[in-house]
């Protein structure tokens, strides 16, 4: 094995069960705003999960009708704040997986901007420890697609995928979409996925976990049966 790419939410950052909807009453101060909004964010998601195909907030407040201010956004990511910290155990596992010698990548779906994922990689002392990552607000694709998997290898320079295992808390999403890709896949089975964000096919891990300190353990064993 030469690189282990994480998911984001709901991996390294525990599974929180979250009122969107709350969350962009926050932002905008107008159910009417708030819920045309929040239509949007749905109608992404369905999109993401039915075509693949990736949003960025300000592509969510033009679809809404809704003009976007500073205010706003920063109340956007005030309200999500709590939701945001990594696992107290994320830190030290990504320093035992880099003195292994492997490299860390992250592939998350998300419409959020590059600026604030790296943001609270600083807040939380992540950074330093990620190689690359991939976030979907700037491509065009969305897991399960290969292509999103194929940019994050690439990223981490990693051209065969059957070396890189893929840690994700959606079997549709990180565990189909990983295989697909050719990677092998660990499910950390801790998440209450919602019915709208669920995919087609259940994917079928190469190993579960429910918690992130297992991973070692199985990343030990996923690698020795590539051994000759
Ligand atoms: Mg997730």
């Amino acid at each position: 094995m030469r690189a282990v790419v994480f998911d984001w939410g709901g991996t390294l950052t525990p599974w929180h069960t979250i009122d969107a909807l709350e969350g962009w009453i926050a932002t905008v101060k107008d159910p009417e705003l708030a819920r045309r909004l929040h239509d949007a964010e749905l109608a992404a998601w369905v999109r993401s999960r039915d075509e693949h195909r990736s949003t960025t907030l300000a592509a969510l407040f033009e679809a809404a009708g809704v003009a976007s201010t500073e205010h706003m956004l920063a109340d956007f990511f005030a309200w999500w704040e709590p939701h945001t910290f990594v696992h107290p155990d994320a830190p030290a596992l990504l320093r035992d997986l880099r003195a292994r010698g492997l490299r860390i990548g992250v592939l998350s779906n998300t419409f959020w901007p590059r600026e604030e994922h790296e943001r609270i990689f600083r807040r939380d002392g992540l950074d330093g420890l990620i190689d690359a990552a991939v976030f979907t607000s700037e491509i065009p694709w969305t897991k399960p697609h290969p292509q999103a998997f194929a940019e994050v290898l690439a990223a981490l320079r990693c051209p065969d995928p059957a070396t890189a295992v893929f840690v994700g808390d959606r079997p549709f999403d990180d565990v189909h979409g990983a295989r697909q890709a050719g990677m092998r896949a660990v499910l950390l089975a801790n998440s209450d996925i919602p019915e709208h964000q669920r995919g087609t096919v259940v994917g079928v891990p190469d190993a579960v976990i429910h918690r992130l300190s297992e991973l070692p353990e199985v990343i030990d064993r996923l690698g020795a049966t590539d051994a000759p």
